[in-house]
C-alpha cells in the first residue's frame, strides 16, 4: 500500500508548489490513471512515490513506513521494486533488446557484475520469459535503435518486469505513440497488472484510454487532486 499524506512539493525557485496537500492511498489491484494538463504535477507525484523526489511537507508511506525515514539502502531496495516506464523510453539504442532488459536487474546486483555484464543462466532465462510476456521473443538480439516506438515501449515494459515490481509507474508512456499502438501498450499493462497483482499508476493525456483501462481515475490540476473516482463517472467533457 502507498499513502501520500498531505504531500506538498516545492521546487527551488518555483513560485508555486508542484503538489499541494495531496492525500491519496493506492492499494494492490488498483490500475490508476492520472489525468491532467502539462505542469499539473503528474511526474512529480510519480517521483515522490519512487523516492526520486523528496517531499517538502507531509509524507509518503510505503506499507506503513515513511519513505523519508528509510535508510539509503532500504530506499534503493524500494526503488528496485518500482518498475518505471517513460515517454521517451530511456533505453540504450545501440544495445540489443535482451541487453536492455537485463539492465532492469542492475538495481538488484553488485556493481562489478553490472560493469562486466555478467548474467547467470537464471537471469537470462528470466529475460526470455519476460520477452515472451511482452511479445518480443523474436526480437531478442535486435538493436533497440531499429525498433518501432511501440516495440521500444514493450522493451521498456519488459525491463520494468525484470525487477519483479510491486508497483508499475508510467510517466506518459504512450504520449509519443499512435492511438492503436497506445491501446496495445495499455492492454499489455492491464494483462500484466492482472497477472502480477500490482499497483499500476500511469500518467496519461488521453481520457479515452483512462476510461477503457483504469479501475480508478485521478485528475490533477495545479498540483491539486480535483477528481478521484471510477472511470464510469468521467463525463465526456472531462
Ligand atoms: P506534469 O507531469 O503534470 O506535466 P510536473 O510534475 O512535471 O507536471 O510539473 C509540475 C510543476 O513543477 C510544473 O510547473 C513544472 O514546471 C514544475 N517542475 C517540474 N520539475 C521541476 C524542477 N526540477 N524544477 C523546477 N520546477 C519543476
Ligand atoms: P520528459 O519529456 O522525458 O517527461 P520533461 O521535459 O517533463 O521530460 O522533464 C525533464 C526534466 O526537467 C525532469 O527531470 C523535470 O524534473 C525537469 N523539469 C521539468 N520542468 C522543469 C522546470 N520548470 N524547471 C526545471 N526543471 C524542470
Amino acid at each position: 500500500m502507498i499513502e501520500l499524506k498531505d504531500v506538498t512539493v516545492f521546487y527551488p525557485q518555483a513560485k508555486e508548489a508542484a503538489l499541494k496537500n495531496v492525500n491519496l492511498t493506492f492499494e494492490r489491484g488498483e490500475f490508476i490513471c492520472v489525468l491532467g494538463p502539462s505542469g499539473a504535477g503528474k511526474s512529480t507525484m510519480i517521483r515522490t512515490i519512487n523516492a526520486l523526489q523528496p517531499v517538502s511537507e507531509g509524507k509518503v508511506l510505503i506499507n506503513g513506513e515513511d519513505l523519508s525515514k528509510l535508510s539509503e539502502n532500504k530506499r534503493r531496495q524500494w526503488r528496485s521494486r518500482t518498475g518505471m516506464i517513460f515517454q521517451h523510453f530511456h533505453l540504450i539504442p545501440r544495445l540489443t533488446v535482451e541487453q536492455n532488459i537485463l539492465t532492469g536487474l542492475f538495481g538488484k546486483r553488485n556493481a562489478i557484475s553490472n560493469i562486466l555484464g555478467l548474467f547467470n543462466a537464471s537471469e537470462i532465462q528470466k529475460a526470455n520469459e519476460v520477452l515472451r510476456q511482452v511479445g518480443l521473443e523474436q526480437m531478442t538480439d535486435r538493436r533497440v535503435e531499429w525498433l518501432s516506438g511501440g516495440q521500444k515501449q514493450r522493451v521498456g515494459v519488459a525491463r520494468a518486469l525484470m525487477q519483479e515490481p510491486e508497483v508499475f509507474l508510467g510517466d506518459e508512456p504512450v504520449a509519443s505513440l499512435d492511438p492503436s499502438i497506445s491501446r496495445s501498450i495499455f492492454q499489455l499493462l492491464k494483462n500484466i497488472h492482472e497477472n502480477e497483482d500490482l499497483i499500476t499508476l500511469i500518467n496519461v493525456h488521453d481520457v479515452f484510454l483512462a476510461k477503457s483501462f483504469a479501475t480508478r481515475v485521478i485528475g490533477l490540476s495545479d498540483g491539486k487532486v480535483v477528481f478521484d473516482n471510477s472511470p464510469e463517472t468521467l463525463s465526456a467533457e472531462n
